[in-house]
This record gives C-alpha cells, sequence and structure tokens, in this order.
C-alpha cells in the first residue's frame, strides 16, 4: 500500500525524533515490550484532563457526565475494533489482571453464590497452556492450580517455535476445564491456529482464553471468527496509554463470574451485612473508571483504524521477511523461533554465536537502537531452547526498512567488536 509510509507515521511521534547516546538516530525496536504513543492519543488524554475531567459513573454535574460519555464511548470503540458487543468488553489495568481476573473467577465461582458455580474447577480438572506463554498466561493458571487440585498441563514446542500439534489429541480430553494459549509469541513472533485450538477445546467443553496482547496491535482481530471465549489485552502495546487493559468475554460467561477486585462502582445495593453485584461489565470495574486512559485507548484503537489494521499487518509482514533475510545472511547469528513470515509476527529473538544477548544488546544501544534483551518473561522458552537469553528485536507501524538495516548493521558491529 503506497499510502503507508513509515516516514510521515513517524512525524506522529516525536520521541521517535530523539537522539541517543553519542547523537544516534533513535531506531526503536522494542514495540513489543510497550508501543509508543503518537500524538493524537496524548492530545486525546490531554483533552480529557484539560476540558472534561471528573470521576466518571458519578457525580450528578456536567463534568461527570461528559467524563462517563468519554468512558462508555472508549468501550464501544474498543468493541468495535475487535468485533465485539460493548457489554463483553471489560476495562481492567492491564492484560495481566485481564488473565487473572478469569483465573480468579476459576476458583471462586461458587463462593460468591451458587450461580457462578459451574465456572470452579477441582481436582481431577486439567488447564492447559502451552511452553510458549508469557509468565502473564502462565503463572495465573500454576496459582490457580496450586489452590483448586487442578493439574497444569502444556504443549510443547517444535523446534522452528510452533506448537507441536501433534500432542493436542493426548493433551486435551474430557477433563479440560481450560485452554490458555498466546496469540502470538512475545518472543518467537508465532502466531498459533487459535480457531483450531479453540474448536477443538469446544468439543471437549472446556472454556478458551486467548492472550492478544501481541496480536491485537498487529493485526485484524474478530473475536467471533477466533472463536474463544475470552480474550485480554493491554492498551500500552498498541499506541494507547499505559495502565488500562482490556478483557473481551462471551456475554453468557461474564454473567456466571464472580467478581474480582470489589468496591465502588460495581455494587448494585450495599447493606452492612451483603451486597448485590452489578451485571457485567461493571461486576468486574471496581472502583473510579479509569476514563482518560480509556479515552486514550479509543484515540489508539482510531489511529490504528485509519490506518487499517490489514495494512499494518502487510507492513510487519514486509518487515519481517527483510529481517529474517538480513539477520540469515550474518554467520553466527539464530533466529530462535519461525524462520518463515508465514504465521509468525515481526517480534524476532535471536542469538550470536560467542557473544551473551546483553552484550550485543549494549552494542545496539551504543548506535541508538533499542532491543530488549534476557528471557522477556517467558523463561520457559530459553529452557526449552537450552539457552540463557535471547536480543529481541520487535517492529511496529512506525518502523522503516531502514531499521532493519540498523539492526543487522549493529549486529555484525557487536561481532567485529567481540569476536
Ligand atoms: N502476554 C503477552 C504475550 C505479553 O507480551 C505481555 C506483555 N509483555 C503480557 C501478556 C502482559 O501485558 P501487561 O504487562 O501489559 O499486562
Amino acid at each position: 500500500n503506497a499510502a503507508f509510509d513509515p516516514e510521515v507515521i513517524k512525524k506522529d511521534f516525536p520521541i521517535l525524533g530523539r537522539r541517543i547516546r553519542d547523537d544516534a538516530r533513535l531506531v526503536y525496536l522494542d514495540s513489543a515490550a510497550t508501543s509508543q504513543k503518537p500524538l493524537q492519543v496524548l492530545d486525546a488524554e490531554r483533552d480529557f484532563y484539560l476540558h472534561h475531567n471528573a470521576a466518571a459513573h458519578r457525580g450528578a454535574h456536567q463534568l461527570a457526565e461528559e467524563a462517563t460519555e468519554g468512558y462508555e464511548s472508549a468501550r464501544e470503540t474498543v468493541a468495535g475494533f475487535v468485533g465485539a458487543r460493548a457489554d463483553e468488553i471489560v476495562f481492567t489495568r492491564s492484560a495481566t489482571e485481564s488473565i487473572n481476573l478469569v483465573a480468579y473467577a476459576m476458583s471462586n465461582a461458587g463462593r460468591a453464590g451458587e450461580e457462578y458455580a459451574d465456572l470452579r474447577v477441582g481436582p481431577g480438572d486439567e488447564i492447559l497452556v502451552t511452553e510458549m506463554e508469557h509468565h502473564a498466561n502462565l503463572v495465573p493458571w500454576q496459582q490457580l492450580a496450586a489452590r483448586t487440585g487442578a493439574t497444569l498441563r502444556w504443549v510443547p514446542l517444535t523446534d522452528d517455535g510452533r506448537l507441536d500439534a501433534t500432542t493436542f489429541d493426548e493433551l486435551i480430553g474430557e477433563r479440560t476445564r481450560l485452554v490458555a494459549v498466546t496469540h502470538q509469541s512475545n518472543v518467537l513472533g508465532t502466531v498459533n491456529p487459535v480457531r483450531a485450538i479453540a474448536d477443538r477445546a469446544h468439543a471437549v467443553g472446556a472454556v478458551v482464553l486467548v492472550d492478544g496482547a501481541q496480536s491485537v496491535a498487529h493485526q485484524p482481530i474478530d473475536v467471533a471468527e477466533l472463536g474463544a471465549d475470552f480474550f485480554a489485552f493491554s492498551a500500552h502495546k498498541m499506541l494507547g496509554p499505559n495502565g488500562i487493559g482490556v478483557l473481551w468475554g462471551r456475554r453468557e460467561l461474564l454473567e456466571r463470574m464472580p467478581p474480582f477486585l470489589t468496591g465502588g462502582s460495581m455494587i448494585e445495593e450495599v447493606r452492612m451485612d451483603r451486597t448485590t453485584f452489578l451485571a457485567p461489565p461493571q461486576r468486574f470495574e471496581a472502583g473510579v473508571p479509569m476514563a482518560p486512559q480509556a479515552v486514550g485507548l479509543a484515540a489508539a484503537v482510531r489511529y490504528l483504524e485509519a490506518l487499517g489494521m490489514e495494512h499494518v499487518e502487510a507492513h510487519e509482514n514486509a518487515l519481517t521477511r527483510l529481517a529474517l533475510e538480513a539477520l540469515g545472511d550474518i554467520d553466527g547469528v539464530t533466529v530462535v523461533g519461525p524462520r518463515t513470515t508465514r504465521d509468525r509476527g515481526a517480534t524476532l529473538a535471536f542469538t550470536v554465536d560467542g557473544i551473551h544477548p546483553h552484550d550485543v544488546g549494549q552494542v545496539l544501544d551504543d548506535r541508538g537502537v533499542a532491543v530488549r534483551v534476557g528471557h522477556h518473561c517467558a523463561r520457559p522458552i530459553c529452557d526449552r531452547y537450552g539457552i540463557p537469553a535471547t536480543a529481541r528485536a520487535s517492529f511496529y507501524l512506525y518502523n522503516s526498512q531502514d531499521d532493519v538495516k540498523a539492526l543487522a548493521e549493529g549486529v555484525r558491529a557487536a561481532q567485529r567488536y567481540f569476536l
């Protein structure tokens, strides 16, 4: 698409004009950790604070009405972006909180009233995850298993960084109550066949949670097409503000879930000895709503929609192809994850023979190239491939072919320096 020009897009992101270290051009390749924010998002938040700031869902005054309107219309905007109904969108603090909310519901359902009981897991039940999960989609399930006596199982990885589909039949069965899988790996870049996994899980009556933290920013999402029951993501990875996340859930499931955090905003009636709760999504939104963040997230969604997610995806796919070629041309560099652009996103983890990833990151940083090094909150992946850590470059809509070149030149510079 000729209209998709990262050099034009970059102008909306003043931070990308910064100089780094010794007056180097900033090459930001860490969007999988957090994305940069365009002026449109910053302006939307600032406009809220300047002109409409009040506690949403409270107060009889005009500002409170405007804040409520901003918050609720953001819910509609976000719903539209993922093909959902607005009353199935829960605002949380992060993808992490969204996942914890569901995990909590699956151990506490029943305690808050019999109507919630059928989501509760117990001894003999199984929770299935994968070996490529971010800790945010692993630790809450380990903890759920520990609390309830359920058993955690996981789908292993193939040598090229994909889920080993040959194990599904063995792993998904009558005991499986929940399948939690990432849509796109934040390390390997792998995009998982969520629809097929969900269909299989549903055939045995299991609930499916998809961690969309890394996919929603990079490809068109339609929750109906995905076939999952829950889809969790964070605003800060999709050009939006920090501190707000989203849980999409099927209405009939949300209705059967007990509250997670309790307090103001989520109650219907409170007496000194008992409380009834509002229907979803309010049941899960305790406390003063994060209206400024929601308004910022809505601006991010509008920004992405104006570009077109299919164009964002195609642009990143082209950069991925280039990056795979450029890194593949360097002796001693190994991409950890799929080495073709099929079913993979623009996140590339790699190792360089003889150089520790932290040293690679250091040399890159000296040249203005920002990558992440370490285990990227998905430690079991390192264990699987027998490596201590990786360097990870992740591309987004504001990255250009020059940024790919800067990465490859930086890796070569590290080799000249250390080898
Ligand atoms: N899942 C994946 C795949 C992620 O990459 C991340 C963020 N690194 C998360 C979940 C957690 O997101 P947050 O920290 O915003 O809650």
